[in-house]
């Protein structure tokens, strides 16, 4: 396999682009060789610009999931761009999708449509300010929710991978009202109540796609809702991963949870740049226009997102693949497990749906220090392996494998044959 034109487009890319990415976590910085530069994908398959064909774990890092380019995907936009990119002002698109989203989450009686996660996690953290008038919030360490400054603290995805415990050019003053628990054990965020008064709320990834996958243990999200009302403090759920990839509802209908405040991304905008936050109506009542907290965006709403969007939730609810998606990963679980047994590999693999991720460590991973204990030297010599027998898997140990709908046979046939492979290399 070559990457030859791969090579000369990072080379050509670093002069005006830092890294040659657009974002830090397409850098291949803790594998090890440079970033695959793509030329286009369609289903399962994504092909870089050396003409070498991949099945594709990475699916944007969530969003496509249908796989890329679906049918009904593309119509609705080659629709939506006859009638133009951008207004400025509301289309009935926005209300479609807005309904969509809303009859999916019980705890969203109104959404506000943004540009990214980022975006609606750091409007979600406003929102919630604005309605308990406190100030502080609890996080958890290894859970990533963007890039705002108050939340670049023992974040996971990108961070983790480059081992970065924060950013510079975060004042301290952004972070001071930022507290840290540790994910599945509430009485570190018990701990934080017991010494402030002031907490508005605790955001949480319901299940924490960041640090690799790593699941709620029983109970924790509801234990972590019930003790929240009787601080009076908001939970807010960050879905931007896992709504409507986890099921439907997102983790939120799985884990039986209502959050006050919702936050969403990735696949309700079908590929294109999409964030939302949504609650009840007595707290999104406090967003402008019709409340004092403010918060407002050029491309929101925008007319090809929305209507990206809409096709992809609809084509979603339509063929509701949720239980392929558990038998599939339940599948390559097995295939993973099995196979690093045979070559004497320590392996951990943790799943839910359509999330995935191989963590290579001996003891279970249920919070961020125990994600942490995994070899990412290994790691990097089974990237590029499955790279060479074609998989793309995201170049990094704490980021999730996703799987689209459009997964087959013949694609877990490949990826069988490469693990395989990848996991000779390592041993
Ligand atoms: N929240 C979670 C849980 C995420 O996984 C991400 C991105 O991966 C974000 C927020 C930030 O979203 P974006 O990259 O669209 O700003």
């Amino acid at each position: 396999m070559e990457f030859k034109k791969s090579q000369k487009l990072y080379e050509k890319g670093l002069q005006h682009l830092v890294g040659a990415v657009n974002s830090p976590v397409r850098a291949f910085a803790s594998v090890g060789g440079n970033p695959l530069f793509i030329k286009k994908a369609k289903g399962t398959t994504i092909v870089d610009v050396d003409g070498n064909r991949y099945v594709d774990y990475v699916l944007s890092y969530g969003p496509m999931i249908l796989g890329h380019r679906h049918k009904k995907v593309q119509k609705a936009i080659q629709k939506a761009l006859k009638n133009g990119y951008t207004f400025g002002a509301s289309t009935h698109n926005e209300i479609k999708l807005a309904k969509i989203v809303c009859d999916a989450f019980p705890g969203m009686d109104k959404v506000r449509f943004v540009n990214s996660g980022t975006e609606a996690v750091l409007s979600a953290l406003r929102l919630a300010r604005a309605y308990t008038g406190k100030d502080k919030i609890i996080k958890f360490s290894g859970c990533y929710h963007g890039h705002s400054d108050a939340l670049l603290v023992a974040a996971g995805s990108g961070l983790a991978t480059l081992s970065m415990p924060g950013s510079k050019g975060v004042p301290e003053d952004a972070v001071k009202n930022t507290l840290i628990a540790t994910f599945n054990d509430l009485d570190s965020v018990k701990a934080h109540f017991k010494q402030h008064d002031d907490i508005a709320a605790v955001i949480v990834e319901p299940i924490a796609g960041n640090m690799g996958v790593v699941l709620p243990e029983d109970g924790f999200l509801s234990d972590l809702k019930t003790y929240l009302e009787s601080q009076g403090a908001l939970l807010i759920a960050d879905e931007v991963m896992t709504g409507f990839r986890s099921t439907f509802g997102g983790a939120q209908e799985l884990f039986n949870v209502v959050a006050d405040i919702t936050c969403l991304g990735k696949v309700i905008g079908g590929g294109f740049p999409v964030g939302a936050y949504g609650a009840r109506n007595e707290i999104m009542e406090m967003v402008a226009p019709l409340g004092g907290m403010y918060q407002a965006g050029t491309l929101s709403g925008n007319p090809i997102a929305m209507a990206a969007g809409i096709a992809t939730l609809t084509e979603l609810k339509k063929q509701n693949p949720y239980e392929q998606f558990d038998e599939v990963a339940a599948i390559l679980e097995v295939i993973l497990l099995e196979t690093a047994k045979k070559y004497n590999i320590d392996l951990v693999v943790n799943r839910f749906g359509s999330m995935i991720n191989p963590f290579f460590v001996k003891n279970e991973v249920s919070n961020f220090e125990d994600a942490l204990k995994a070899d990412t030297k290994k790691f990097a010599v089974f990237f590029w392996e499955m790279i060479k027998n074609g998989v793309f898997l995201p170049p990094s140990q704490f980021e999730a494998w996703f799987l689209s709908s459009a997964l087959s046979e013949n694609d877990l046939k490949k990826t069988t044959k490469a693990i395989d492979a990848a996991m000779l290399a390592v041993s």
